[in-house]
């Protein structure tokens, strides 16, 4: 499958040069309003996934992160962060909420393992990027703030968050696979901050030091 990874590696350079990232800032009282309205279906699904994965109940809302973003830049999901304790809330793009949808709806059809073409490729990308997201908001919500460190553990939890959503074990294995070889490879380069040479089987921040199966 060689053939394949490279070829998914290039089509999803044009998604990873865009560094896509998760950020974390202050909650402002101008948050309030979002945070208190009704959860969307689709954030049911994001708040669901968070649940099981953190063990808290955080509140997820879909819409715009309040953050600048420097131009070329895409910055997925912000988790908000009270003057003391832990966090509660993170948002994520509307884009990044209808692809958590989606991927309930129909986990196959995001697999890259399945992939034959560009197209195929930039989709499964699309929803990986949509589940690394909550994973590494979730970790954020659990109280890590280290960037490097919350981005490898997320990563590390993909698979969970795809089997959440109705996945097998062994696709959502497949899709944490393909973040890291193509997403999570790039990020040495686009994104250093959210990178660590040390986010590696048998590195610092492995999850599950005694399984050699990486990153899930
Ligand atoms: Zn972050």
């Amino acid at each position: 499958m060689r053939l394949a990874i490279l070829l998914a590696a290039a089509v999803v350079a044009s998604i990873a040069a865009a560094s896509a990232h998760a950020q974390a800032r202050p909650i402002r009282p101008g948050d309030a309003a979002l945070l208190k309205r009704a959860a969307s279906p689709e954030e049911l699904v994001a708040e669901a996934v968070a649940k099981r994965l953190t063990h808290l109940s955080p509140t997820v809302r879909c819409g715009p992160l309040g953050i600048d973003v420097p131009p070329g830049m895409l910055v997925t999901g912000v988790t908000l962060l009270p003057p003391h304790g832990p966090a509660q809330y993170f948002l994520l793009l509307p884009e990044e909420c209808n692809y958590l949808s989606w991927f309930r709806q129909s986990p196959q059809r995001y697999d890259p393992g399945a992939c034959m073409d560009d197209a195929c490729f930039q989709l499964a990308a699309k929803a990986a990027l949509a589940l690394a997201t909550v994973s590494h908001e979730s970790y954020h919500v659990l109280g890590y703030r280290l960037e490097k460190r919350v981005e490898c553990y997320g990563m590390q939890s993909i698979w969970f968050v795809a089997t959440s959503l109705g996945a097998s074990v062994a696709e959502g294995q497949r899709i944490a696979a393909f973040y890291w070889k193509t997403i999570y490879a790039q990020r040495e380069q686009t994104t250093p901050l959210y990178w660590s040479a040390e986010c590696r089987d048998g590195g610092k921040y492995d999850l599950r030091p005694a399984s050699h199966s990486w990153p899930s």
